[in-house]
């Protein structure tokens, strides 16, 4: 099946921080800098919250 899932790097709309963030996560990620959510699941790519700044290819 398919290529393998890639990860985003996500930029936080309260605090501009980065994170990266798998592109299909089984939970809620939350900010690491100050907790707000980034990426909801979905059952697939996940919802994100936030600017999508560039993909990482693994
Ligand atoms: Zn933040």
């Amino acid at each position: 099946m398919g290529e393998p899932s890639p990860f985003w790097v996500i930029k936080c709309p309260d605090c501009s921080g980065e994170q990266t963030v798998f592109s299909r996560p089984s939970t809620k990620v939350n900010c690491s800098v100050c907790g707000a959510t980034l990426a909801t699941p979905t059952g697939g790519q996940a919802e994100i919250r936030g600017e999508k700044l560039r993909v990482l290819s693994v």
